[in-house]
């Protein structure tokens, strides 16, 4: 069956009034039969059935075996760290978003968390010799657009005796799955592209196996960290338009990463659709297509936040994949949490803008940025790839 059709393919057994559309059970508990005796359902911390169909959705979009929502794409973080044994020691991709970075650096200055950052393929083989617990990657990274080979991460994460988490946040399910590679676990800020309207925040963990499912949702009760069920209700409703949207935004942000490249030079654009991207082979054998995230290099901070002030059609917002298009200074907005212990490795280029790409026309978005160019002056004296 084709993936858009799948999307919206209507669940016609579970519910007994045969609603076209998934009810929503606004309710924190549900009545038990008798004193003894346990219904499907007891309390919505434990399990709802608007939030069961969306985690049977994301388990189907994923290839895993298991989906579960969280109230966030950081408590969904911090669940997969409480599954890890204590002391854990967890390598991550230093392109990181910066607040998976300060969750990190949290728990590593607190709860005797060891933790690497590894700023490249050879730093991350590196600190692969050694045994470790969990090994977290961005690919494409959050914001400097760096890939990594999925299926070489999850060789090397399994020899040392690690689960592989890849954030797929930028990506969605629709153009990456990593558990298909070899990952143990798919992470989602689901605020983003997967709920795609910006009006809900929202995580998910999605597993290759039943045994880390089970875990998860163990602690996903224990620890409290599940999605409510309004936000289980709008996400699932986004997730029926998640491939159109995914693909016209995708559309719109090559065209405007080509016309951007064309004016400021090559160098200047982070996209893995641009053929001088350095990972772009590797990520278009490992996804379905480059994305809705573009970041440029702008030369220094002073012309980048000019840049972002003076564009109209963008909203100035921290997140990304909404249907509305967005632009961001990470170093000052996303990325301001990374802990000062942590900056050197992680921390984005000070003259780097994050665009996120919307369903606005893109010689609309394209006419914009080049007026807030030409406003900001960040024409001359593009910088280089972070
Ligand atoms: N992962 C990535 C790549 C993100 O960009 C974000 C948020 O911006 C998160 C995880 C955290 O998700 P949330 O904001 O839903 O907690």
């Amino acid at each position: 069956m084709n993936r858009h059709t799948r999307l919206l393919a209507i669940d016609r057994g579970s519910d007994p009034y045969a609603a076209t559309v998934p009810p929503l059970y606004q309710t924190a508990t549900f009545h038990q039969p008798g004193a003894e005796v346990a219904g499907p359902y007891d309390y919505s911390r434990s399990g709802n059935p608007t939030r069961a169909a969306l985690e049977s959705k994301l388990a189907e979009l994923e290839g895993g075996a298991r989906g579960l929502a969280f109230s966030s794409g950081l408590a969904a973080l911090r669940t997969l760290l409480s599954a890890l044994p204590e002391r854990p020691r967890v390598v991550a991709t230093a392109d990181l978003y910066g607040g998976s970075c300060r969750l990190l650096g949290e728990w590593a200055t607190n709860r005797g968390l060891e933790l690497e950052l590894a700023t490249d393929a050879a730093a991350l083989a590196r600190a692969l010799r050694r045994p470790a617990d969990l090994v977290l990657v961005e690919t494409p990274g959050n914001p400097g657009l760096g890939i990594v080979d999925l299926a070489d991460a999850a060789r090397r994460a399994r020899d040392a005796g690690a689960l592989l988490c890849v954030d797929g946040s930028l990506m969605t399910p629709w153009l990456q799955n990593p558990l298909a590679a070899g990952a143990s676990v798919v992470l989602h800020s689901a605020t983003k592209g997967l709920g795609g309207h910006g009006d809900v925040v929202a995580g998910a963990l999605i597993t290759a196996d039943e045994a880390l499912g089970e875990r998860l949702a163990f602690l996903q009760n224990a620890e409290g960290s599940a999605l409510a069920p309004f936000e289980a209700w709008l996400l699932a409703r986004g997730l029926k338009t998640l491939g159109v949207r995914v693909e016209r935004q995708q559309a719109g942000a090559s065209a405007l990463a080509r016309a951007l490249a064309s004016v400021l030079g090559a160098d200047a654009v982070l996209y893995p659709g641009l053929t001088g991207h350095p990972g772009r082979a590797c990520h278009a054998a490992q996804a379905r297509g480059p994305g809705t995230v573009l970041s440029l290099r702008l030369g220094d901070r002073r012309r980048a936040a000019a840049f972002v002030d003076a564009l109209e059609l963008f909203a100035i917002t921290v997140s990304f994949g909404s249907v509305e298009s967005s632009v961001s200074l990470p170093v000052s907005m996303s990325h301001a949490s990374v802990p000062v212990a942590l900056r050197a490795a992680s921390r984005p280029p000070d003259d780097l803008v994050r665009i996120s790409v919307g369903l606005e026309d893109p010689r609309d978005l394209a006419e914009d940025c080049r007026r807030a160019l030409e406003i900001s002056g960040a024409r001359a004296g593009a910088g280089s790839r972070p």
